[in-house]
C-alpha cells in the first residue's frame, strides 16, 4: 500500500493498486459488498479519532456535545454518544434518535425556534434540557409544568449582540430566529418562573469557521456575556454552552482548523468560571467537525458524455443526495468538494471533466470543470468531506429517485 502525493482530496487516506482504501478495505470491495451505488460511508475509526484529537485539544472539564443535525444516522449517533459528553437535538425525531443512542437524558438537549407543543412535551417527559429560543416559549414550558406537575429543566438560548465573523452561516447577531435577545434576557430572568429548572445559557454564534482567533474571540465573548446575564438569573448557571462552529477544509484554499490555540483559550475560560461561576461546566457542541471528514458520498458513472468538446461523467448520484456539494446548500460561491475517481485515484490519463447526476436541472453538479483521471462508464466517483449536512441535508425526493444507501464502517 503507498500514499500518493498527487491528489491532495485524499488526504490521508490510502491508496491500493489505485484504489482508494477506507478503514483498510479497497472501496471497489466495499462497493460490491453493498452492491448498489450510490452510497454514503462512514467511517467510525475516524469519528473516534477525531474525538480523540478534540479531547487532546481541549481542557478535560470542558463538555463536547455532538449536534445530531450534521448526521442523525442511528448508528453513527450511536458510537458518537458513547465517546462524547452530550446530544443536542432540533426535533422530536433526532429526540428519539438520542434518545436511543444510549445518551443519558440529562445531557440531551433541544434547541430550535417554533418547538411544537408535542416536541416540548416530549423534551420535558424525557427530562432533558430545553433551550428555549423565546419569551412564548417558555410560556408554553409553563403550561406543560402546569398541566404534567414536572418541573422542566431549560437554558435560555442567547442571541448574543456579535456574531461569528467569517462564518459558513451566521446564526447570531442582529435580527434572528433563533434565540432571545441579549438586551432582552435580564427582563426574562428577572420574571423567571419558579415552575422552570433554570440550568443556565445557550449561545451558538455560527458554523464552518477556519480561524481559531475569530473561534477563541467568539468564545471568550460568549462566556463575559453568559457572565453578565448570570446576574440576573434566579440561581447560577450549570451549563454555559458556548456553541462550536468549527469548521473542516473542502476547498483548496481552505486550511484546516489549529485546535491548539483554541483549547489555551479555553483553559482561561475554564479557569475564570472556577471563580466567577464555580458549578457552572462549559460546553461546546460540534456537528460538522466531528462527523464532516469521515464521510465520503459514491456514485457510479453511466456514461461518459461528450458536448461540444466537453466531457461530461453522467453518474447515479447527484444534488438529491448531496446538495452541499452541488453548491446550493448555503454557498455563495459554488465550488467544487474534493472529487475523485475512487477506483483510479491517479489513474494512466487525466482529463478535466464534470461531474453531474440524473436530475433535469442544471443545478446537479458534483464536480465543475475538474481535473481527475479518465473515468470510463462503472467507475466510481468518490466525494470526500461528505459526513455532515449530506443525504438529510438534500432533497431526497426531487425527482423520485432511489434514496442513497448509508454505511457506517
Ligand atoms: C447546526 C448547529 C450546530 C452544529 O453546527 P456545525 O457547524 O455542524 O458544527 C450546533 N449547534 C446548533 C444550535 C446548531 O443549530
Amino acid at each position: 500500500m503507498m500514499q500518493l502525493p498527487l491528489a491532495a482530496e485524499i488526504g490521508d487516506f490510502a491508496v491500493d493498486e489505485d484504489c482508494l482504501v477506507v478503514d483498510s478495505r479497497r472501496l471497489t470491495d466495499i462497493a460490491a459488498d453493498i452492491g448498489r451505488t450510490p452510497f454514503y460511508l462512514y467511517s467510525s475509526a475516524r469519528v473516534e479519532a477525531r474525538i480523540r484529537q478534540l479531547r487532546d485539544a481541549l481542557p478535560e472539564t470542558v463538555h463536547v456535545r455532538y449536534a445530531v443535525k450534521a448526521n442523525p444516522m442511528p448508528e453513527l449517533v450511536t458510537r458518537v454518544a458513547a465517546l462524547t459528553d452530550g446530544l443536542d437535538v432540533a426535533s422530536a425525531g433526532e429526540l428519539d434518535t438520542a434518545l436511543a443512542s444510549g445518551m443519558a437524558p440529562e445531557h440531551i438537549s433541544f434547541a430550535g425556534p417554533g418547538k411544537s407543543v408535542e416536541e416540548l412535551r416530549a423534551a420535558v417527559d424525557a427530562g432533558i434540557l430545553v433551550n428555549v429560543e423565546s419569551p412564548r416559549e417558555l410560556e408554553r414550558l409553563q403550561e406543560i409544568a402546569r398541566e404534567t406537575g414536572q418541573r422542566p429543566r431549560a437554558a435560555i438560548r442567547v442571541n448574543p449582540d456579535f456574531e461569528l465573523k467569517k462564518s459558513g452561516m451566521k446564526m447570531a447577531g442582529g435580527p434572528k430566529q433563533f434565540g432571545i435577545d441579549a438586551e432582552t434576557v435580564p427582563g426574562v430572568l428577572a420574571a423567571w418562573p419558579d415552575s422552570i429548572d433554570f440550568q443556565g445559557f445557550h449561545i451558538f454564534s455560527g458554523s464552518q469557521n477556519l480561524d481559531s482567533e475569530i473561534i477563541c474571540d467568539v468564545q471568550s465573548k460568549s462566556v463575559d456575556l453568559a457572565l453578565s446575564l448570570s446576574t440576573h438569573a434566579p440561581c447560577p448557571p450549570r451549563i454555559i454552552n458556548i456553541g462550536g462552529g468549527f469548521g473542516i477544509p473542502y476547498f483548496p484554499a481552505d486550511r484546516a482548523l489549529d485546535l491548539a490555540p483554541v483549547g489555551r483559550n479555553l483553559a482561561g475560560l475554564v479557569e475564570r468560571l472556577a471563580t466567577a461561576c464555580p458549578q457552572a461546566h462549559l460546553a461546546v457542541e460540534l456537528g460538522r467537525y466531528i462527523v464532516g471528514e469521515a464521510g465520503l458520498y459514491v456514485c457510479r458513472v453511466r456514461e461518459r458524455k461528450l458536448s461540444r468538446g466537453k466531457v461530461f461523467l453522467v453518474t447515479d448520484g447527484g444534488m438529491h443526495h448531496h446538495l452541499a456539494a452541488s453548491g446550493n446548500f448555503g454557498q455563495v460561491i459554488r465550488r467544487n468538494f474534493p472529487v475523485l475517481v475512487g477506483n483510479r485515484v491517479t489513474g494512466r490519463e487525466r482529463e478535466t471533466v464534470s461531474v453531474v447526476g440524473p436530475l433535469c436541472t442544471p443545478l446537479d453538479l458534483l464536480a465543475d470543470n475538474m481535473e481527475m483521471a479518465r473515468a470510463e462508464e462503472g467507475d466510481l466517483i468518490v466525494v470526500f468531506q461528505s459526513g455532515a449536512y449530506g443525504l438529510t441535508a438534500s432533497p431526497i425526493h426531487f425527482l423520485s429517485h432511489p434514496v442513497a444507501v448509508e454505511r457506517l464502517l
